[in-house]
């Protein structure tokens, strides 16, 4: 089923939610941007995600080799520019805001899920290195990272220390030429290593010797896939092995490496910023990247619903008067469309609103920076949560053939389900939510209340800043134990109250878009706010009801 840009939509949303037009983006450099990726990702990508599913890359000693076709599609998106969208202008890269290039990114991740995850790693390296990075380091890596022509990784994870970063244990030591030697290794390395570009740079982070216990040892090294020669150019190879692919539930496309860092005691990085400094520069990557994984919820979304409608006005079933129908007439599958569509579009909202705040931070504005740090935990939890739930509904519209997996529709269901394990858990954010971010909740709710006009949504605002009352005399362990019930109550309201803005601005509903648009979020808000607000007694609960059993009796 060939996959469509949702163009229109997406202009919308980015000025209706994430304020563009106010970002400085003429109408036509938005048109073509949104246009342009459309028709590249459906011609380019989408035709290689069956194939990235069911063949997978191939491991051998020597490389990671990707599926048929997908070195030359990842060439084109080079060749084309798609990489240097949001890149910074001093690298070469076009500049243009982080929303647009959000867009960008769910219309190749609509069209290729497995294979967006290579740009969206790069991403993150580039605003690791343009924050932390020296001068020397921005100019010898970022240019060709600003195009794609490099990509980058994350290096986080270890067997120890996964939610537990602090745990990590792989070494760098000062060889006395201002480098480190690198030894360890770390495992899930998305895009660990691949045959599509011609270099590879990693980010790692390490413990320098007697660095202190816990994150605040820790440092960030770029550890090349090749070393640069006099000219900067990759020469020789760096003493990187990889161990092995995983093999994944989904995203098959994405090869999963565990990497060895310096087997030969010749693996050489340099250090990014500070030493022990580490943490913070992960987090300049990891908070973009939060916001990149959420928008994975909507590119699955997406694509899912599109799937979904296309099937069910197909798929012939029963009959109404007297005649038979396509199962998109039955009201139960009508129900399970509608709420898909108003999810992908509540999913999109959220995270554009987040990345709109990126912008605005990056121009200065200081309430937007508290806004976008409150937004983060929301967008990657509650987009992809929802990227799950629409994925799942996609299959049971296809009904036995959803199972199969020829559809495309299991296929969905597989991919989505790693987004809220990857980039900090669900569960990590929701406690990011309730420790460090609490205080930034009422200028949010301030920002809802003041736009709000159902009863309903009122209603679950009212119920938010209950639970923020209630948090903020309560111990960690009981905010911890209504984290996750919080911050889907919270996530509601923002995209409550964003549908409901577009709503009004839809009006009147004349055109098909402005139709679609009115009844997913009259849907959105009269079915869906009201199912959050239930789960105010499950933030309010205490952490004793959780306890109530131990460990041992919970496993009887
Ligand atoms: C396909 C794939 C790609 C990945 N790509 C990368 C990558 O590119 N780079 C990289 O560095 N890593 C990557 N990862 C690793 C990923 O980020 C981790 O799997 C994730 O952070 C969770 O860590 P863990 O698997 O060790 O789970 P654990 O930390 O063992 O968590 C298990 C469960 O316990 C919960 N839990 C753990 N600690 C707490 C706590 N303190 N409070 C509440 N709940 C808690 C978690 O929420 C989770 O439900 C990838 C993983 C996969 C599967």
């Amino acid at each position: 089923m060939p996959f469509t840009a949702p163009v229109t939509e997406q202009r919308f949303v980015l000025e209706h939610v994430a304020g563009i037009t106010l970002l400085g983006v003429d109408d036509d450099i938005l048109d073509a941007v949104l246009e342009g990726a459309g028709g590249f990702a459906a011609g380019e990508w989408a035709p290689l995600a069956r194939a990235g599913d069911t063949e997978g890359p191939k491991w051998s000693e020597a490389s990671v080799t990707m599926p048929a076709g997908y070195r030359a599609a990842y060439q084109a998106y080079v060749a084309a520019g798609w990489g240097t969208i949001g890149s910074p202008q001093s690298a070469g890269g076009q500049g243009l805001p982080f929303a647009l290039a959000a867009a960008v990114l769910e219309t190749l991740g609509g069209a290729n899920m497995g294979l967006a995850l290579a740009p969206t790693l790069t991403v993150g390296a580039i605003e690791a290195l343009e924050h932390h990075g020296s001068p020397e380091q921005k100019s010898l890596w970022l240019p060709k990272l600003s195009t794609g022509e490099w990509t980058g990784t994350m290096n986080l994870t270890e067997a120890q220390a996964g939610s537990d970063v602090g745990a990590l244990r792989t070494r760098a030591t000062p060889r006395g030429d201002g480098t480190y030697g690198i030894q360890g290794t770390k495992i899930f390395i998305s895009f660990g290593d691949h045959d599509m570009a011609d270099n590879i740079v990693h980010l790692v982070l390490a413990r320098t010797p007697d660095a202190p216990a816990g994150t605040k040892g820790l440092s960030l090294f770029l550890v090349p896939k090749f070393r640069l020669d006099a000219e900067g150019n990759p020469g020789e190879p760096n003493d990187i092995r990889v161990v092995s692919i995983e093999h994944k539930m989904g995203l098959h496309a994405s090869p999963t490496c565990v990497l060895s860092f310096g087997d030969n005691g010749d693996c050489v990085g340099e250090l990014i910023g500070p030493e022990f400094a580490g943490i913070r520069a992960m987090f300049t990557m990891m908070n973009n990247a939060r916001l990149n994984v959420g928008l994975q919820g909507v590119q699955v979304a997406e694509a899912a619903t599109q799937r979904a409608l296309a099937y069910a006005r197909d798929r012939v079933q029963g009959a109404r008067a007297g005649a038979g129908v396509a199962i998109v007439e039955h009201p139960d599958v009508r129900r399970m469309l509608l709420r898909m569509r108003a999810q992908t579009m509540a999913a999109r909202a959220l995270v554009y609103f987040a990345c709109g705040q990126v912008d605005r931070a990056a121009a200065g504005d200081a309430d937007a920076r508290g806004m976008l740090d409150v937004l983060t935990p929301l967008a990657k939890a509650h987009g992809t949560d929802l990227g799950c739930e629409v994925a799942s509904i996609g299959v049971q519209v296809h009904g036995g053939m959803g199972y199969i997996e020829e559809t495309g529709a299991a296929q969905h269901y597989r991919d989505a389900r790693i987004t809220p394990i990857y980039e900090g858990t669900n569960g990590i954010q929701a406690a990011d939510l309730v420790g460090r971010k609490l205080a930034l909740v009422p200028a949010l709710i301030a920002a809802m209340r003041a736009e709000a006009a159902d009863a309903g949504l009122i209603a679950l605002i009212d119920a938010c800043e209950r639970v923020v009352t209630h948090f903020a005399g309560a111990d960690a362990d009981d905010r911890l134990a209504g984290s996750y019930p919080f911050l889907t109550m919270l996530s509601v309201a923002t995209c409550g109250w964003l549908m409901e803005r577009q709503e009004r601005i839809a009006a009147p509903a004349d055109t098909p878009f402005q139709k679609l648009k009115a009844a997913a979020c009259r849907f959105y808000v009269a079915q869906i706010v009201p199912e959050a607000q239930g789960l105010t007694a499950a933030a309010l609960a205490s952490a004793e009801v959780l306890y109530a059993v131990d460990a041992e009796t919970l496993a009887a």
